[in-house]
């Protein structure tokens, strides 16, 4: 059970997960089920059908919902189809607010798929709350931001913004994927829902796909449980298993993915001037104080401007250590040309306006030997 005067650490590993009953294993078993016998019509233990509750993902719901301070969290199969749920609390006519430099997929499914059903989007730069509040119509309903942005690393201010939107009756829900619940807690800061893509730092083993939403009110619940049972985009039960396993260390895997960061950013202001890397460690990055008091720790999500597309390939191929691959929050460190991949759908001209180069790369500095990816990025660099 949830205790939350349990320190961040202990509650990782056990909410959720009492040793089982039935044998003592002190993992949650994964449930492969699709159904349930029940015991008289009308008569069950709890569970009826596998779209609808599954023992795994309900211990992993729990936990994650102890963890980011919510009230219920309901599990997807990706990231996309947690947002994808949330977008389902609105009808066709109403208006959403969103961060302007947002995940390019969440953009994408707003902008392609989403406007074709009535809903409509605005997308401004959070990190001003006047402008989240002269964005704001009668017929909006959400206003969705994710700090620090991808890829250029914004931070917003989620009380100032969650005041913002609280003052004129709507909803705002936070995509915490870029620092997970250890380092950030939206919630505490005003925040109503939060969503992420466990695929990143919750997993933390870049084995899996997954999403949640975390709720803090009755109809969140109510609204998202619906959800998962009509579309059915739920997480599987060994997914959920290996979310539950890979949450166990969170704590200190953020830890060390924070400490990393640090050395990498810094190493990487020295190689290649302040002005060319993203960061909000750094002292020069223009809300570095925001970041010191809403954040738990700076994260290990660095962009930096290598000049061109030649040079960014140039480095990217002389990698050895660290992959060139997309995604993010995994133990290896990963590294991604942002305009070629994460927001490539966005357009050139959509990334000119988000100041995404096409020299500029995106790292996510895993937990490897910190002087080791240092060496690797030098010579990549140096070549
Ligand atoms: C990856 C990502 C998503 C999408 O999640 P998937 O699990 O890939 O569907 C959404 N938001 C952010 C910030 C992400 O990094």
């Amino acid at each position: 059970m949830s205790d939350t005067k349990q320190g961040f650490a202990t509650r990782a590993i056990h909410d959720g997960q009492e040793a089982d009953p039935l044998t003592g294993a002190v993992n949650v078993p994964i449930y492969l089920t699709s159904t349930y016998k029940q015991e008289a019509i009308g008569k069950n233990k709890g569970h009826e059908y596998a779209r609808l509750t599954n023992p795994t993902r309900d211990a992993l719901e729990e936990n994650l919902c102890s963890l980011e301070g919510g009230t219920s969290a309901h599990c997807f199969g990706s990231g996309m189809a947690a947002i994808t749920a949330l977008c389902t609390m609105m009808k066709s006519g109403d208006h959403v607010v969103c961060s302007d430099n947002v995940y390019g997929g969440t953009s994408r499914l707003f902008d392609k798929v989403l406007v074709h059903y009535g809903l409509s989007f605005t997308y401004v730069d959070t990190t001003d709350a006047n402008a989240v509040a002269a964005a704001i119509r009668p017929e909006t309903k959400l206003v969705h931001i994710e700090t620090p942005t991808n890829p250029m690393m914004a931070v917003t201010d989620i009380r100032a913004v969650a005041d913002v939107c609280h003052a004129k009756g709507v909803e705002l829900s936070v995509d915490n994927t870029f620092l997970s619940p250890y380092l950030q807690r939206p919630i505490e800061l005003g925040a109503d829902i939060v969503m992420h893509s466990t695929t990143k730092f919750l997993n933390g083993h870049s084995d899996g796909l997954g999403g949640v939403l975390v709720g803090t009110k009755p109809g969140h619940a109510e609204t998202f449980r619906f959800v998962q049972k009509c579309t059915g985009g739920i997480l599987s039960p060994f997914d959920s298993y290996l979310l539950l396993r890979g949450v166990k260390t969170l704590a200190v895997r953020m830890e060390q993915h924070d400490a990393n960061g640090r050395v990498v950013a810094e190493y990487l202001a020295r190689k290649l001037g302040t002005g060319k890397v993203f960061y909000p460690g750094l002292e020069t990055h223009p809300q570095h104080e925001l970041a010191k008091r809403q954040q738990r720790g700076f994260g290990s999500m660095i962009s930096f401007e290598l000049g061109s597309l030649e040079a960014a390939n140039r480095f990217a191929t002389g990698l050895k250590l660290c992959y060139l691959a997309e995604s993010l929050g995994g133990v290896e460190t990963l590294i991604c040309h942002p305009a070629t991949m994460t927001h490539a759908a966005v357009g050139a001209e959509g990334r000119a306006k988000l100041g995404i180069t096409d020299g500029l790369m995106r790292i996510s500095v895993g937990i490897e030997d910190v002087a080791d990816i240092v060496a690797d990025l030098e010579q990549a660099m140096t070549r």
